[in-house]
């Protein structure tokens, strides 16, 4: 019995790695103040500086946006308060931006330019008795902010503020019997959410605790016949799932577990040839998000014109190495 499936067709995509456009699609992001996407992402602005400096710097072009500039955006998002980091001026912290604020710092060597301390106290005010973490004051909680938690952490070298043996458990409760995880116990997996906990095991040095062969299993059954991964069964294929699925693999040591090369041409296919960029699929409107998660899953599939990405974090492996942090990987 045939399953339908939902897919898309790739037939006269770009070939090649469109690399200068793309240095010029980050590059010119966010130029163009008035612009109306980017009015309509100041909710996001922080994660956006991520995106963009992140996928600038795997190209080797840290240097075509003002580091200044962002260093004392940065600084400017930081709650006196509290002791996290917004989106934007004015909006209330959040673990997310967070996280973005650390890496971009992180990116450019220059972690004191923040209170680190009172990162650590803000992170460590939003764990909850059962080891979760709340994503800001509202309460919401997802695997997701235990993520976000224990890299942030492990950046400002930091990890001793939090019940770090709660927060494993609060993870390990949210695995399903299909081997993958959702965003709280008993909700459905999602190679998002998977991620976030395969990057939360790799952080805390608990990997043994996956049932490797089972998850992988179910990644890999992600791929479609265009070569794209979607994030569940019977969705579309999309290209940040590309990385989530990828880097997952990655980190328990499968990556071979998928089609290398299909997956690439997917990925190429997204390409914008007139902006740069990415989408999230095949003819579709690029945008930094994609754009990003489409070059980090170009570089885990060893695109030699990238710099190598570490697969925990999202960011060069270079910088990692530099703030000595070690995220664990299987190698089988
Ligand atoms: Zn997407």
């Amino acid at each position: 019995m045939a399953f339908p499936t939902n897919d898309v067709s790739i037939s006269d995509e770009p070939k090649e790695l469109l690399f200068d456009k793309h240095v010029e699609y980050i590059a010119n992001h966010g130029n163009d103040k008035n612009d109306y996407e980017y009015c309509m992402t100041e909710f996001l602005r922080m994660s956006g500086i991520y995106w963009g400096v992140t996928g600038l710097d795997l190209m080797y072009q840290l240097d075509r946006v003002n580091r200044q500039e962002i260093v004392d955006f940065i600084k400017k998002c930081q709650c006196p308060t509290s002791g996290g980091i917004s989106a934007c001026e004015g909006h209330d912290p959040h673990i997310l931006y967070t996280l973005s604020a650390v890496q971009i710092l992180c990116i450019y060597d220059c972690l004191e330019e923040i209170d680190t301390d009172a990162i650590g106290r803000y992170v460590s005010s939003l764990q909850q008795l059962d080891g979760s973490f709340f994503g800001d004051k509202w309460g919401e909680v997802d695997t997701r902010f235990s993520f976000c938690a224990v890299a942030i952490l492990s950046l400002i070298n930091k990890m001793d503020v939090i019940d770090l043996e709660k927060a494993v458990n609060f993870v390990m409760s949210c695995c399903n019997s299909d081997g993958g995880f959702g965003s709280k116990p008993n909700a459905e997996s999602h190679a998002g959410l998977i991620y976030c906990c395969v990057g939360f095991l790799s952080i805390t040095d608990q990997l043994h605790r996956l049932d490797c062969e089972k998850l992988a299993w179910w990644l890999c059954e992600r791929q479609l016949p265009s070569g794209g991964l979607n994030g569940r069964p019977e969705k579309l294929p999309d290209v940040c799932y590309s990385w989530w699925v990828l880097a997952s693999l990655t980190i328990m040591g499968r990556l071979h577990w998928i089609s290398a090369e299909k997956l690439q041409k997917f990925i190429l296919s997204c390409q914008d040839v007139e902006t740069g960029g990415f989408s999230d699929r095949t003819g579709n409107m690029p945008d930094i998000f994609h754009t990003l998660f489409g070059l980090g899953a170009l570089s885990l599939l060893g695109d030699k014109r990238l710099r190598k990405v570490n697969p925990t974090f999202c960011m060069p492996q270079y910088v990692i190495d530099r703030c000595n942090v070690k995220p664990k990987i299987i190698t089988l």
